[in-house]
């Protein structure tokens, strides 16, 4: 197989056949006869055996929505200029919120009955255990329902409806082109602009920034406004309200973390992390024949990838790597493409970027990507078929904890990549080597050390707006979080003061982004591990993936025998960052 393949959805369904039809006429169905239970709650306590029924008629009907909805995204990924795929999708995502309403009572049922009756259900239905538990844990923090009602009723046009501007006002801004050599002068939108960040010539570089920078930052004020009231509407509603300790907890608990391992990750990014990519950046100011590295030149290229790899010849780069570490692995990697659920081909019309979709537990997952044949493609290659590895040792799980949670969501893809890495640096001449460690230093700040800045500035953010201090005193924050991480080792230009309003993360979903740099660093802390002790960590590894999202992160890791997260556990990834350096 040298070219790269497509994948056959027809394996999940066919539009229009028999089996679509009786899965649509079985999700409605199921759906109504759901709504039995409605009056049955309404009545009386249902008995252990009435409760186990109706949880796992909510499964299956999960199990029903995800095959309709995830295949109708795949169909619609596969050609986004197919209509009637288009129109199919928004037919079953109306589906799909209607559903929503239809099982709501369970779940209000469930997160309000009195602790004791909690206990016995769980006990009846242990499989089910943290998926029932978590969505109690936010019990604490919920409202009356009247009051519930007013904030569901208000959110649309209050918070969602400033980040829905957020994101209209800056979606339409354009770029002026006319520093781009040999171009057509063409306003560019951002997506267009950010190639140039990435431009071999270090002037066009600087110009791309400057005007990105110019264009947010001349609307810097209304954008932090904007931020302002998104930020106290938090605090009022999270804080005041519903009674979390702090803006931030909210995610903790979403990510069910405890704050003194957040507090651990971000402490040791921060004192590590200036030091060490620093060094990097000078190694890579030395490259490019600079005296000292501009905020610009962050992600210029050094070498030119030119696109050399078959597709065959990635496949079996990827599966060698991980059968070296897992044999199984590499038979669940090898599955995707074997199966026919991955799609690699160059098409025209087709999503860009690259996904791993698992609809349900116990299914090979579908992979999307464009191979072209760069090393960049082996990694993303490497990377998806690492989460459909991961999915396919969860399958044991049901529904509801198949998924692994945020902050260990990209274990074994990015485990994927460095056994990939390690596996390409074993052939590779000198120049090549020197690219990939450049390769895996850039992955390593992008995600590790500006995430967690970016974090250390979300806090800070917060606390300052809830002060009232006004715009200004934020981009000045800003600025100085960029000097404290980049130290005397990049120069940077002071319009980078507004970058922050140009960080969509921030508007809506605060708090998320330490998640980048917590999933990251945990891998390269395992990775610490098995260069430590060998191939005894693949079967912890294995371990932890099978569970999937059935516990809190911290007990995955520690049921698994890897941890304590602490900071010498993340200190342990600063040494694998500090080894790509040499
Ligand atoms: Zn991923």
């Amino acid at each position: 197989m040298t070219t790269p393949p497509n994948w056959d959805l027809g394996l999940l369904y066919v539009p229009g056949s028999p089996e679509l039809e009786r899965d649509l006429a079985a999700l409605r169905s199921k759906k109504e006869a759901f709504q039995a239970y409605r009056e049955l709650l309404r009545e009386r306590q249902p008995s252990l055996a009435e409760f186990g029924a109706m949880t796992r008629e909510l499964e299956a009907l999960r199990v029903l929505e995800s095959n309709l909805e995830g295949w109708a995204d795949l169909r619609f990924s596969q050609d986004t200029a197919h209509e009637e795929a288009l129109a199919f999708l928004a037919q079953v995502r109306e589906e799909s919120a209607e559903l929503e309403a239809a099982v709501l009572f369970y779940e209000i049922w469930w997160k309000e009955l009195e602790p004791a009756a909690a206990e016995r259900y769980l006990a009846s239905l242990p499989e089910f255990d943290y998926y029932l538990r978590q969505a109690r844990a936010l019990l604490e923090h919920t409202l009356s329902e009247p009051e519930e009602r007013i904030v569901a009723l208000k959110n649309p046009n209050g918070r969602e409806a400033l980040v829905t501007l957020y994101s209209s006002y800056t979606n339409r801004y354009t770029f002026d082109s006319s520093f781009v050599p040999g171009g057509d002068g063409q306003p560019l939108n951002r997506e267009e602009l950010a190639v140039h960040f990435r431009s071999h010539l270090p002037e066009v570089r600087a110009k791309a920034y400057q005007e990105l920078l110019r264009v947010y930052g001349q609307d810097g004020p209304f954008l932090a406004q904007i931020y302002q009231a998104l930020v106290r509407d938090w605090r009022q509603e999270n804080v005041r309200l519903r009674g979390y300790g702090s803006p931030a907890l909210v995610r903790h608990k979403a990510n069910d973390l405890p704050e003194s391992v957040v507090a651990s990750l971000l402490r040791v990014c921060q004192s590590r992390g200036p030091a060490v990519f620093g060094r990097y950046f000078q190694k890579k100011a030395q490259a490019l024949g600079q005296a000292r590295l501009r905020r610009y030149d962050l992600y210029a290229p050094l070498f030119e990838d030119k696109g050399r790899w078959e597709f065959g010849e990635a496949m079996d780069l990827v599966r060698d790597s991980f059968s070296s570490f897992a044999p199984q692995l590499a038979q669940l990697a090898g599955n995707v493409a074997e199966s026919r659920h991955l799609d690699a081909a160059l098409r025209p019309n087709k999503a860009s970027g690259a996904f791993c979709a698992s609809l349900a537990p116990g299914q090979i997952p579908w992979v999307l990507m464009s191979f072209k044949g760069r090393t960049q493609d082996l990694f993303t290659l490497a990377h998806e078929l690492g989460h459909a590895a991961h999915s396919q040792l969860a399958r044991e799980q049901n529904i509801f904890q198949f998924h692994a949670s945020l902050p260990l969501a990209e274990t074994a893809s990015t485990f994927g990549e460095m056994l990939l890495a390690k596996r390409l640096l074993q052939d590779a001449g000198p120049q090549e080597k020197e690219a990939l460690l450049f390769h895996l230093m850039d992955d390593a700040y992008a995600t590790v050390g500006r995430q967690a800045f970016f974090a250390l500035f979300e806090t800070q953010a917060h606390e300052l707006i809830n002060q009232g201090a006004p715009a200004r005193a934020l981009a000045e924050a800003y600025l100085e979080n960029l000097k404290t991480q980049f130290g005397q080792a990049v120069e940077v230009a002071p319009e980078f003061s507004w970058e922050w309003v140009a960080i969509p993360h921030f508007y809506f979903a605060p708090f998320y982004v330490y998640a980048y740099s917590f999933g990251q660093l945990l891998v390269y802390s395992l990775w610490r591990v098995y260069e430590k002790e060998g191939p005894d960590l693949a079967q912890r590894l294995m371990t932890l993936l099978a569970r999937g999202g059935s516990g809190s992160p911290l007990d995955l890791v520690a049921e698994a025998g890897l941890g304590p997260l602490d900071d010498d556990f993340w200190a342990g990834g600063f040494e694998v960052i500090e080894g790509f350096l040499g």
